[in-house]
């Protein structure tokens, strides 16, 4: 069977052959499309160098030259094409000291990480699978391309990424390919940080992630990672897949004394807020207990992040981190408050700070944010209604 996006890059493996280059998809797309799963971004691989690479086509961008990727642009989609290429030794257990261009399939692949992973595939949908990467996938195994403890040896983030596809998948790791990664579990201390994260944010969001997450506290995987090390994982039960900023403020919130920075996972502004606003709301689930406080929390963090931690109450209760009043905090209560709230933000408000200062006649002071808040959460609970005479009067009464 065909697949659309490998047809839309068959062009540029033609072009490649017709200039006397071998040229074959590889790597994730590949796996993906032998197990029938959607693929994404497609890897493509070639014999011609990043030097070929340019003189043959018209646009390119060099995005890893020295590593021999360079970005085709076709049709207005960018491609990445990568030399076969062999690596040289490895230092401190993350990066070849050198790598080698080569003009041999079999060589390139011998450097991917698993079977799964080194499977080529040329415009005909005809595989090279020197290392029975198909026999693993059918047989669902996870298993190392060589030897698993030299291979690990060389790139512990082989290990996490290991993990990661038994979440994705829920494979069985190979025998030796366990034991190894057992045994080289504590080279992830050598590792940047940001590699190790784009790995795992692909693990929890994967639908075998209790498999995997029970292999990551068996190797004691979180001792050797900055931030995590804080923590004790043991407590911590991923019995569902969720994204990583999820699981971050979960074990955040289950864990509240622990003295950890945030900042050493090296993650976006985004990313860091986001969990921040998550562990706040956790904090405020076992408060609601009316209400009127539930209309001032649905109104404080927003209907679609609540109902997100919500959707995840099984976890929050395994790992003891909240306990609910599910009478009054609930997917329905939250969605009919969501409704009714007279004003979705401050902006919303027909009053303002000028307003504030003209009645009460005085000057601005720390005291005006203090009476805003108030004004915002009486328009909320419905104590005064949102229109500027009726806010007018209201503030008055309280000056
Ligand atoms: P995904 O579908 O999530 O992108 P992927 O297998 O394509 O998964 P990538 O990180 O995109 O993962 O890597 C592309 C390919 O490069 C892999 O399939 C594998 O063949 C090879 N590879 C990636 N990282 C390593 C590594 N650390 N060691 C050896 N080979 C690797
Ligand atoms: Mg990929």
């Amino acid at each position: 069977m065909t697949n659309s996006l490998f047809e839309t890059a068959k062009p540029i493996l033609e072009t490649l052959q017709a200039h006397h280059y071998q040229a074959y998809f590889v790597g994730g797309s590949v796996r993906d499309y032998l197990m029938n799963k959607p693929i994404h971004d497609i890897d493509i691989t070639t014999s011609a160098t990043p030097d070929e690479i340019e003189a043959i086509f018209d646009k390119t961008i060099p995005i890893g030259r020295e590593h021999g990727t360079i970005n085709v642009v076709y049709n207005g989609e960018q491609y990445e094409v990568t030399t076969f290429r062999a690596e040289g030794d490895y230092v401190d257990h993350r990066r070849p000291n050198e790598v080698f261009f080569v003009r041999n399939l079999y060589e390139d692949v011998k450097r991917r990480d698993f079977t799964m992973n080194a499977i080529a595939m040329d415009i005909n949908y005809q595989t090279f699978d020197y290392f029975e990467g198909q026999k693993d996938i059918k047989q669902h195994i996870i298993r190392t391309v060589g030897n698993p403890d030299a291979r690990f040896g060389e790139d512990a983030l082989r290990i996490v990424r290991g993990l990661r596809f038994q979440s994705q998948f829920g494979f069985q790791l190979e025998e030796a390919t366990f034991n190894a990664m057992l045994h080289h579990i504590r080279d992830i201390k050598y590792l940047s940080i940001e590699r190790i994260v784009v790995e795992l944010e692909k693990l929890t969001l994967g639908n075998y992630v209790e498999k995997s997450f029970n292999n990551l506290k068996l190797f004691m995987t979180f001792k050797y990672i900055p931030f995590f090390k804080h923590f004790d994982l043991s407590k911590f039960s991923l019995t569902k897949a969720m994204s990583f900023t999820m699981f971050i403020a979960f074990l955040i919130s289950q864990q509240r004394e622990v003295n950890s920075n945030i900042t050493d996972l090296e993650l976006s502004n985004n990313d860091k807020k986001y969990i921040k606003k998550l562990v706040q709301l956790i904090e405020l689930i076992d408060k609601i207990h009316t209400k009127k406080q539930l209309k001032l929390f649905v109104y404080d963090y927003g209907k679609k992040d609540i109902l997100e931690v919500l959707s995840f109450l099984d976890v929050l209760e395994l790992n003891q981190i909240t306990s609910i009043s599910p009478l009054i905090l609930n997917y329905e209560s939250v969605n009919e408050v969501a409704k009714q709230l007279p004003i979705s933000s401050r902006s919303d408000m027909d009053i303002n700070g000028k307003d504030i200062l003209e009645v009460t006649n005085t000057t601005s002071g720390p005291w005006l944010k203090t009476i805003l808040r108030e004004v915002e959460c009486a328009i909320i609970s419905g104590e005064v209604c949102n229109f500027k005479p009726e806010l007018k009067k209201w503030v008055k009464t309280r000056v």
